[in-house]
């Protein structure tokens, strides 16, 4: 049988990661697109490389750069904010136009290695209000590729869209993911710095998992 071939926007975090063997456990041959494109967690370009290769899936490292920044997530002067009650507002973290950018680029991938689908991590329940990862958005880009693309048949999927983070752990839990491997911290030091969105969304799903498990 022939596989159905998949683009898969890998950051080596929990969601993406999940999203990867989500996609290998659903019989897609993965191609995975990996962005360094000047965040501040760099390391975590070198995390999705390794987890790529754990799973010998194919993939690109797809360099980009945000020179005008406008986000704490490239901007030396802007500080990551720590501890914030995570609301509807969108933080200083979101970095403009990122996903239209990244799905962009999975699209011309997509349209020359005769993909199908476009997998994003995407998640609008436990997340930090980011607009470009609701599914109004996802539903918007899907049809601008319809429209934009020469057999207009490439399909995003969002398999974690409206999990929260707990069942998404869980959902990678049976499906193998070595979450130890990944890596969320927007900081990207040695160690998470426990404080900030991402490192408490990620700790937050895992004391939901855990309990729910015993
Ligand atoms: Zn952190």
């Amino acid at each position: 049988m022939k596989s159905k071939k998949a683009v898969v926007l890998l950051s080596g975090g929990l969601d993406s990661t999940t999203t990867l063997y989500w996609a290998i456990d659903q019989g897609y041959e993965c191609y995975a697109l990996i962005f360094n494109y000047g965040q501040k967690h760099y390391k975590e370009v070198k995390i999705a490389e390794n987890i790529a290769k754990l799973l010998g899936v194919k993939y690109q490292i797809i360099n980009l750069e945000f020179p005008w920044k406008g986000s704490a997530l490239l901007d030396k002067e802007l500080t990551i904010p720590k501890n914030r009650n995570i609301d509807d507002n969108i933080p200083l973290t979101y970095v403009p136009g990122r996903n239209i950018i990244f799905l962009s680029i999975a699209t011309s991938y997509a349209e020359v290695i005769k993909a199908e689908t476009i997998l994003i991590g995407a998640n609008s329940i436990d997340y930090s209000g980011y607009p470009d990862c609701r599914p109004e958005f996802i539903k918007a880009m899907q049809n601008a590729i319809m429209l934009g693309t020469k057999d207009g048949k490439i399909n995003i999927e969002t398999p974690l869209i409206t999990l929260s983070k707990k069942d998404i752990i869980l959902l990678g839990l049976s499906l193998g993911v070595p979450y130890e491997e990944t890596w969320s911290c927007y900081i990207g030091e040695d160690e998470p710095c426990g404080v900030c969105d991402s490192c408490i969304l990620r700790k937050k799903g895992f004391e939901e998992a855990c309990k729910s498990i015993k």
